[in-house]
Order: C-alpha cells, then structure tokens, then sequence
C-alpha cells in the first residue's frame, strides 16, 4: 500500500489486500492452540504459544502505529515485565520515573532487587538531566500517570545512548498518535493497550516495540518460555478498538482539553494539570514532542469530601479507576495510597460531545458551591 498513507489508513486497509475472492472481510479469530503439522516441524504456525494467526494480524497493525516490530502482551505489566526479564540481569541498574506508573517499580522492588539489580527512581520532570552513568536500563513515563509530568524524550534519548543505556518509553497516556517515543530516540516503547489502544475497558493487554532486532529477540524469547501469550479472542477485541482509536484519541483528546480550559476559570480548583494548557508547566515540553495531549486532566478540589460528591454527583463520570474508555471516569487518587493532596482527582475523559461532558462538569461544581472566578 502506498506510503504516503497514513498508518491508520493503512491499519483499517491492511488485511483487505491480502484477501481472495470469498474471504471473510472481518479477522477471523482462530481459536486452535496446535497447528496441522504432519513431519518436519516447519511451518507458518505450530503451537499457540509460538504464534496465533488472529495474534499477529493484531501485532502487524500495532506495528503500523509504530513503525516498528511489536510483541503482544496478555496486559500492559507482562509487557513490562518482559522488558525488564529480557534486558536485566544481576549487577545491572536500572533508573525508572519515581511518578509515573506504581507496578512498574513495584514489580523491579519485589523481583528484580532481590536478584541483585540496582534500582534508582527519578522524578519525569527530572529524567532528561539524569545521571545516567552505570545505567542499564531507563523506564521513562511521559506523560506520567497521575500527576501528568513531561520529560524530553529527544533530550533524554541522547543522554542515555552517551551513556550506553537503553531507553523504554511507557507511551500509554499518549498513543504513538499523538507521541513518537521511538521517532525521538527511544530503544523500546512499552504501552498498556488495555487503556486507549483497545479503547472500551473490556480486555487487557499490552506490546512491546522496537525497531531494533536484536533488542527484541530477548523479548519473544522470554514471552515463549514465560507463557504470557494474549487470548486470540482479547487480540480481537484489541483490533476492534484500534479501528477506531484515531476518533477516539481526538474526541477524548478534545474533550480534556475543554474540561481543563472550563476547570481553570472555576474558584476552589487548584494544582489544575493538563499538558496541552498553555499555562500547564510541562506545555513547552510537551508542544515539542507531542501532537496531541491526552485524555486525562488531574486537580484538586478543597477537600477528599467534596472531590468523592464531584465524582459521585456529575452525570457523566464513571467512579472508576484507569483511562482511555469510551466513558468519562475519575477517581480520587488518595485512595490508593499516592503521594498527593485528599482532594486530587484524575479525570479520564471519554468520548462523550465535548459540550455535554465541559457543560456536567461546570454544573457539578457549580451545585457544589465552586463558581466561575
Ligand atoms: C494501566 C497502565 C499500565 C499497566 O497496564 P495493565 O494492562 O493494567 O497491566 C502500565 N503503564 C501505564 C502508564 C498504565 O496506565
């Protein structure tokens, strides 16, 4: 197909110009674990956990999205614990965002410290000046998930490969529509495709990509011998949502955008945080290195009672925790435990018209006593 195409062009084309007459225009999901396989044991597909028909198509559109080779994972934390299983090993130090995902560096404390890996955290906003010196391994999250901090991905990219560190980027808040970690420098990218990517909160998964080789080898190697294969029936689920993720991304993308812009004009709303604000301290950053800025908006309201009525009493907020659905959902994220004020809420913004969700929200606050300023 042309490549002057978009990748989504060429993601919803791509299996249209395989098909002979009498094919089924929709993937098939193939359920079978084994594979006809008389004799010699070559062949396109053997067994289930060394390669699903309905699994690859699935890799291949990923791929497409990042112009690169993409493993699919069962859920967005296999991908990262394949990451960290295929490329660390006893002696080696790893710096990961000290902000941005909490499972990340709970599974390299739980796991990885006991085999003698070192683990340095540095705060997103920090990252790109980091002392890299003996690193093996960089997990950036940009933007980090809650508190939307930005790194300079480019910046970053260059200081880890003086370095000689790889450089993984969790790309899950942007999607490589609106960010390009591996465009910028990065070695890896890693996403939880259980938030936007499959877009409707029915199914978890998640890949890893690089357009390096001999950086992915160690990673399908692990992912065969460890087991953690995606369903072929969640894999097609994943292909439903990215049919759609470019109307998606922009419509949730548009409507935090309007959620953050109306939030700003109201009294009692503070530590207001959205990237593509530009009165967001990360915009600079952020308008480099991204074309779009993502579904989630985080503030504070006065009080952990007030941010839990907020929730419980708009219209259109969904009291539930992750990202990336067709629902709007928030949550206040003093619930789990996170290092931030009782009255922090992460709103996720879904896919509902931009005037309805802007036009609840200011109602909301308004029936709570907060104004306009
Ligand atoms: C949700 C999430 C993950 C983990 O994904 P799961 O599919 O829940 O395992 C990793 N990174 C980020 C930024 C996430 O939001």
């Amino acid at each position: 197909m042309a490549d002057n195409l978009s990748p989504i062009s060429r993601l919803l084309h791509r299996r249209g110009e395989s098909l002979q007459k009498g094919d089924p225009v929709a993937l098939p999901i193939v359920a079978s674990t084994t594979f006809h396989l008389p004799g010699d044991p070559q062949a396109s597909h053997v067994y289930g956990r060394y390669g699903n028909p309905t699994v690859e198509e699935v890799e291949a559109e990923i791929g497409l999205l990042e112009g690169a080779e993409a493993v699919l994972f069962p859920s967005g934390m296999a991908a990262i614990a394949a990451l960290f299983y295929a490329h660390l090993k006893p002696g080696d130090r790893v710096l990961v965002h000290a902000d941005g995902y909490y499972n990340a560096r709970a599974l390299l404390e739980a796991y990885f410290a006991p085999l003698g890996i070192d683990i340095a955290t540095c705060p997103t906003a920090e990252m790109a000046e980091a002392n890299l010196t003996g690193v093996k391994l960089v997990l950036a999250e940009t933007p980090s998930n809650p508190g939307l901090e930005v790194c300079d991905l480019a910046k970053l990219a260059r200081n880890a490969k003086d370095a000689g560190a790889l450089l993984a980027v969790d790309n899950t808040t942007a999607t490589p529509l609106c960010q390009r970690p591996l465009n910028l420098g990065a070695d890896f990218t890693i996403m939880a495709d259980t938030k936007a990517m499959a877009g409707h909160s029915d199914i978890l998964a998640g890949h890893v990509a690089s357009r390096d080789p001999a950086l992915m080898q160690p990673v399908k190697t692990w992912r065969r011998l460890g087991g953690a294969i995606c369903s072929p029936f969640d894999a097609y689920l994943l292909h439903r949502g990215l049919a759609t993720l470019e109307l998606r991304v922009a419509r949730a993308n548009a409507n935090a955008l309007a959620v953050a812009n109306a939030l700003s004009g109201m009294e009692g709303v503070t530590g207001l945080r959205y990237p593509g604000l530009a009165t967001d301290p990360a915009h600079g950053v952020a308008r480099k290195q991204m074309s779009g800025y993502g579904p989630i908006v985080s503030f504070c309201l006065p009080s952990r009672e007030l941010a839990e009525r907020f929730i419980e009493t708009h219209p259109l907020l969904t009291p539930a925790t992750s990202f990336g659905g067709v629902h709007s959902a928030a949550e206040c994220r003093a619930r789990w435990g996170d290092k931030v004020p009782g009255g922090f809420i992460r709103m996720a913004c879904g896919i509902e018209p931009v005037a309805d969700l802007t036009g609840a929200t200011i109602r909301t606050l308004s029936a709570l006593g907060l104004r306009s300023a």
